[in-house]
């Protein structure tokens, strides 16, 4: 079995069972690891899978914390959040406080906040790691995680990409934002001018002058393309094919809106979308007045979602889905400036629709969209977000876990359900992928949250194995 690496000079006694593995090195580990250091957990009893490259870490002493959403030297991309709002530990502003010393960034501040470059949060986020004091102590292994098995004593083994096998108490998974697989068929020549990767950000440094680009998709991914052209004054056409033909809204200087208290009749999708309907204001929704009342009804979301039964649940996501993500995925002033000056140039195309289809010639790529129109373009760039975890999908395929789940679902305890849909020892979830589960728990904020809940759990259980082992 290879040994765990160690990030100090600390070393990992033989045979050594992990206590805790976390399966995944992006921001939901970095906050994790800071909310058990917290709670006085051995740190030679934590270890950290993941294999993000090292130049897309700011600190590689650190090694982790940057993952998909931070790990990105584009100084184009930035937070779609205020600083004040961006958290590491659930209602701390430590990030604002930090910034004012510590990054130089003349652009930041706008009307709605200060919305900081993104590689400057993955930053502050390895610095707040090394100032731990268990850090340097957690066990880090640079493979990813390829298959999740239960062992007869309760535990699991795990198994990485490089061969690895490890054995560990407990397993959380941390993976995140899957990557994106085309929705479309692709013939494999157009492969070479398709980007799906968008969001490291380097895609940008092939870029020809006068290039056509399509973008498939319309969120917030989008909207750091096309401030990456803005900024780098592109003079070809762009074209942006998205269901809805809209892009995000700006976010508002919105003040903290007043808690609304839900009461317990809640529990169907239909009371859900009255609830919705009741409490926001019929003004612009880019007004500070709007966005306030919808964060109030997305903080009491996960509350609500709790207590829906799971075909509810479903029934919400259907109804509730399009208008959700549109309201909730704001974006920064400053991409929301550079994306309104290309449309107001012409540049800028938004085409409302879908595309079935991508083929290319030797001059071009070819989008046939679901309407029939087809779409020219030197290169496309895939900004759609959906995608499919690989590992999820081996223990769907090992049996571990039901095939109608939607995403990884978990009870109240972040306990993964089983393919009989009863929790399993021993193995957990937070984050992106349990969504379905526990509402909207994809921004930072909430992630900070979910992972301070979880971690009083891993903390008590792990000091349960530790007293059962002296016995
Ligand atoms: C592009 C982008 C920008 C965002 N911007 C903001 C923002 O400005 N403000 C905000 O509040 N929220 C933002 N978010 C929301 C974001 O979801 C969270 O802030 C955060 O990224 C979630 O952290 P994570 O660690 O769960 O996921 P990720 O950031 O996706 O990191 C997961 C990590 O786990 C690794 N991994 C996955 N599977 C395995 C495996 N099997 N074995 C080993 N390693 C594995 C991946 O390689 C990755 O490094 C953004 C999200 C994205 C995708």
């Amino acid at each position: 079995m290879p040994e765990p690496e160690q990030q100090s000079a600390a070393t990992t006694p033989r045979h050594q069972e992990i206590g805790i593995a976390i399966i995944g090195d992006g921001y939901a580990a970095a906050t994790m690891l800071i909310q058990l250091d917290e709670r006085g957990v051995d740190p030679e009893r934590v270890t950290v899978f993941g294999d993000t490259p090292p130049e897309n870490i700011p600190n590689e002493n650190v090694s982790l914390g940057s993952g998909k959403a931070y790990g990105t030297a584009n100084p184009n991309y930035r937070l779609n959040v205020r600083a004040d709002l961006m958290k590491l530990r659930p209602d701390d502003a430590e990030f604002s406080r930090w910034a004012e010393t510590e990054i130089d960034d003349g652009d930041a501040a706008t009307h709605a906040g200060d919305f900081y470059r993104r590689c400057d949060f993955a930053r502050f986020t390895a610095e707040t790691l090394t100032k731990c004091a268990s850090s340097g102590g957690w066990g880090k292994v640079r493979s990813r995680v390829t298959r999740l098995t239960p062992d007869s004593d309760g535990g699991w083994r795990v198994m990485t990409a490089d061969g690895g096998h490890y054995q560990a108490g407990m397993v959380v998974l941390a993976t995140g934002n899957p990557d994106g697989n085309p929705s479309f068929t692709l013939d494999p020549p157009a492969r070479d001018r398709l980007e799906d990767q968008p969001w490291k950000g380097v895609w940008d440094r092939t870029l020809k002058g006068d290039e056509r680009i399509a973008i498939i998709g319309g969120g917030l991914t989008a909207m750091d393309i096309l401030t990456t052209l803005f900024r780098h004054g592109h003079d070809g056409k762009v074209d942006l094919i998205t269901p809805g033909g809209m892009l995000p809204p700006m976010q508002a200087n919105w003040p903290k809106a007043d808690e609304i208290t839900p009461d317990g009749r809640v529990t169907t999708a239909h009371r859900l979308l009255r609830l919705w309907r009741a409490n926001l204001p019929d003004d612009d929704w880019e007004t500070p007045q709007w966005q306030s009342a919808f964060e109030g009804l997305r903080a009491c979301l996960p509350t609500i979602w709790h207590h829906l039964p799971r075909q509810e649940r479903i029934r919400a996501g259907y109804r509730l889905s399009r208008h959700w993500q549109l309201a909730r995925f704001r974006a920064s002033p400053q991409t929301v400036a550079a994306a309104r000056a290309m449309l107001n140039s012409g540049q800028l195309e938004l085409h409302s629709g879908r595309v079935e289809a991508m083929t290319a010639t030797d001059q071009h790529a070819h989008l046939t969209l679901t309407n029939g129109q087809i779409m020219l373009a030197d290169r496309v760039m895939m900004a759609t977000g959906a995608g499919r975890d690989p590992l999820v999908q081996q223990c769907h395929d090992d049996g571990l876990l039901p095939r109608a789940m939607q995403g990884v679902e978990v009870d109240h305890d972040f306990q993964v359900y089983d393919h009989h849909w009863r929790p399993t020892q021993g193995l957990y979830a937070f984050g992106p992928p349990t969504a379905f589960s526990r509402g909207d728990v994809l921004g930072a904020g909430s992630i900070a949250k979910e992972a301070s809940a979880l971690a009083d759990r891993l903390s008590d259980r792990l000091s349960v194995r530790m007293g059962e082992a002296l016995r």
